[in-house]
């Protein structure tokens, strides 16, 4: 199947994937007016920085994923090898949160945890990687 991969020789540090992906799980149609009232979603991807490298971490829709066997309602499972998120079965309990070896999964006012489900929704590729400025982040087989 398809994944995010990150090359962090490529990449920039300036956080767009951060903002692309924030703005696609919106649901919003304009991406100026929706940071300036504070309208955005909480990003699924994080860039970590240091030591002079920067790279973006996401889900890496694990063949073994541990959120998905530590879940205790069933909340996340596997849909065409995309581990996706039923919010109306999550209770909150943040295990996923605690048991992702990636730090993937994010507490989400409201939600309450949001992960990166490849934008499936949106269909085409993720808004991270079509935002990109350097092609740090590619979408492909592996
Ligand atoms: S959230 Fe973490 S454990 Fe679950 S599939 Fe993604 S990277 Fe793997
Ligand atoms: S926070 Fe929700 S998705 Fe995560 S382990 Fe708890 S019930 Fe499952």
């Amino acid at each position: 199947m398809k994944r995010v991969y990150v090359n962090e020789e490529w990449c920039l540090g300036c956080h767009l994937c951060e903002y692309n992906c924030s703005f696609a799980n919106s649901g919003e149609k304009d991406m100026a007016k929706t940071f300036l009232m504070g309208r955005q979603s909480v990003p699924r991807i994080t860039v970590e920085e240091g030591d002079g490298i920067c790279f973006a971490v996401s889900c890496r829709h694990c063949d073994e994923p541990l959120c998905v066997k530590s879940c205790i309602t069933g909340a996340l499972s596997k849909k065409d090898g995309v581990i996706c998120v039923d919010q109306s079965r999550c209770v909150g309990c943040f295990t996923c949160v605690l048991t992702c070896p990636f730090g993937a999964v994010v507490a989400n006012e409201g939600k309450p945890i949001s992960k990166c489900e490849l934008c499936v929704s949106r269909g085409g590729e993720p808004a991270c990687v079509s935002g990109c400025p350097n092609r740090a982040i590619e979408y492909k087989e592996g």
